[in-house]
C-alpha cells in the first residue's frame, strides 16, 4: 500500500459514501471491461460471493460439485454450506484438476464443476467446456430449476482466486468459465483488503443484468432497494423478498480496488512476471529443483505463487527446509494441505490415499516469497540460502 491508495481511501471516506456506492459500481464496470465480460458484481470475499451464487443457482442437498483435491479449504467449504456433496478429483503434475480422471467423477447429480487456477495457472477451460457439452455427459444432466435447465448442462465455475490477469491470447481470466470467482483478499495479486467478485460469461440466453440485480438483492438481506437507490428523493419504500445475506463490498474497499486495478496490467503483473522469471533463471540449473509451469498450453499464469518442488524430498525433509529458512528469517510456505488431510474433510470421509497426485504435489512443495516489493538481490540471497539448506538435508 502506498500514498495513491491512502489518498483514494481518504477521498472515499470524505465523500460521504463509505458503504456500497458509486466507487463499487465503478470498480465493477472497470473489472468487467478489463476481463472482457458483460457484467460483474463485487462482494466482500470470494467465499461469500461463491456461496451466494451457488444458492442463487439452486445448489442444495442431493447435488454434487466436483473440485480438485488440491486447493484451499474455501473451495470445498462453500459447497458444504449449501448442503451439497463435495466430490474430489485428483490433480496433475501442475497441481491442476486432472481432466483424465474427471469423467469418472461425473454423475446425474453433478451440478457444477469448479476447477482451481492454482498459483494463477488456468486449467484448460476450452477442454472443460467441450467436455460438459459432450452429448453423453449432457444427457446425464438433470436441471433442478428453470436456470439449470436453461443451461442444460453442468456449469463450469472457476475458482480464480489466484488468477486475475491470467490470459489466453487476448482473452482474460474471468471470461473462460460460465461464472468466475475472484478473491481480493490481502495476500492475493489484486487486493481490496478483503473482497471478491463474480464475473458472468453465461450463454446469450441468460440476462446478466437480471442476474446482477437478483444477486445484489440477495447480498443485502433480500431488500429490494440498496442504500444507494434509497437516497433518491422520495424513494424510501422497500420490501424484503427473502431472508438474504449480508456480503456487499464497501466503497472504501472499492477505492483500493480502483487504484490497484488501474496499475495492475501495467505495473503489478509485469513486476510479478519479472520476479518469477528471475527465480527461474536462478534455479534452472539446480538438479534438485522442479520448476513451476508458467504456461498451461495456451494459458499463461498470473504469477500469483512461485510453487517450487524439491526433487526427491519427502514431507519431513521439506518441513525441515522450511524451518531452516525460517531461522534465516526467510518466510516460505506450503500451498496447500490437500483437503483430505484436513480434520474436517477426513471426518467427511475423504482419504488422501485416494489422491496420490495431490499428496505428491504437496509433499515436496515449497512456495517462495513473491510480492511486489521483493528485490532481485533478496531473491539471489534466498536461492543461495535455499541451495545450501537443500544440500545439507540431502546429505543427512
Ligand atoms: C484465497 C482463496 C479463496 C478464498 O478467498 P476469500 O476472498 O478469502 O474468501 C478461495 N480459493 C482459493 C484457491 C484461495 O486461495
Amino acid at each position: 500500500m502506498d500514498k495513491t491508495v491512502t489518498d483514494a481511501v481518504t477521498e472515499a471516506l470524505m465523500s460521504g459514501w463509505i458503504t456500497t456506492g458509486p466507487r463499487t459500481k465503478e470498480f465493477e464496470r472497470q473489472l468487467s471491461e478489463y476481463c472482457g465480460v458483460k457484467k460483474s458484481i463485487c462482494l466482500n470475499s470470494w467465499t461469500n460471493a461463491t456461496e451466494l451464487f451457488f444458492r442463487y443457482w439452486g445448489l442444495g442437498p442431493g447435488d454434487e460439485v466436483i473440485l480438485p483435491a488440491y486447493t484451499y479449504s474455501a473451495t470445498a467449504n462453500v459447497v458444504v454450506h449449501c448442503g451439497a456433496q463435495v466430490v474430489l478429483v485428483d490433480v496433475d503434475v501442475n497441481g491442476l484438476m486432472d481432466f483424465s480422471k474427471l469423467k469418472a467423477a461425473i454423475t446425474s447429480k453433478t451440478k457444477i464443476i469448479m476447477p482451481v487456477d492454482l498459483g494463477g495457472l488456468p486449467v484448460n477451460y476450452d477442454e472443460l467446456i467441450r467436455l460438459v457439452n459432450e452429448p453423453g455427459i449432457k444427457a446425464l444432466f438433470k436441471g433442478n430449476n428453470e436456470m439449470q435447465s436453461k443451461l442444460g448442462r453442468i456449469m463450469v465455475f472457476a475458482d480464480a482466486a489466484h488468477s486475475i490477469g491470467a490470459k489466453k491470447g487476448n482473452a482474460m481470466s474471468g471470461a473462460f468459465a460460465d461464472v468466475t470467482g475472484f478473491s481480493f483478499h490481502a495476500v492475493k495479486n489484486l487486493t481490496t483488503g478483503e473482497g471478491g467478485a463474480l464475473l458472468f460469461n453465461l450463454p446469450e440466453a441468460f440476462d446478466v443484468e437480471e442476474i446482477y440485480k437478483a444477486l445484489n438483492i440477495k447480498s443485502l438481506h433480500g431488500q429490494t432497494k440498496d442504500a444507494f437507490s434509497k437516497t433518491q428523493p422520495g424513494a424510501w419504500q422497500y420490501d424484503i423478498v427473502e431472508a438474504g445475506f449480508k456480503c456487499n463490498m464497501t466503497d472504501i474497499q472499492a477505492a483500493i480496488g480502483l487504484v490497484e486495478l488501474a496499475r495492475y496490467e501495467s505495473e503489478t503483473l509485469p513486476k510479478r512476471k519479472a520476479l518469477a522469471e528471475n527465480y527461474l533463471k536462478l534455479l534452472k540449473d539446480k538438479s534438485w529443483a522442479i520448476l513451476p509451469a508458467f504456461m498451461n498450453g495456451d494459458y499463461e499464469t498470473s504469477y500469483h505463487l512461485f510453487m517450487l518442488k524439491l526433487k526427491g524430498f519427502n514431507e519431513a525433509m521439506r518441513n525441515e527446509v522450511i524451518s531452516e529458512m525460517g531461522a534465516l528469517k526467510i518466510a516460505t510456505n506450503v500451498h496447500f494441505r490437500p483437503l483430505p488431510m484436513l480434520s474436517f474433510y477426513e471426518a467427511y470421509g475423504l482419504r488422501i490415499a485416494d489422491y496420490p497426485g495431490a499428496y505428491n504435489y504437496y509433499a515436496n512443495e515449497i512456495s517462495l516469497p513473491l510480492f511486489y516489493d521483493l528485490t532481485f538481490e533478496q531473491q539471489e540471497f534466498l536461492v543461495k540460502s535455499l541451495t545450501e539448506i537443500v544440500k545439507k538435508i540431502q546429505k543427512s
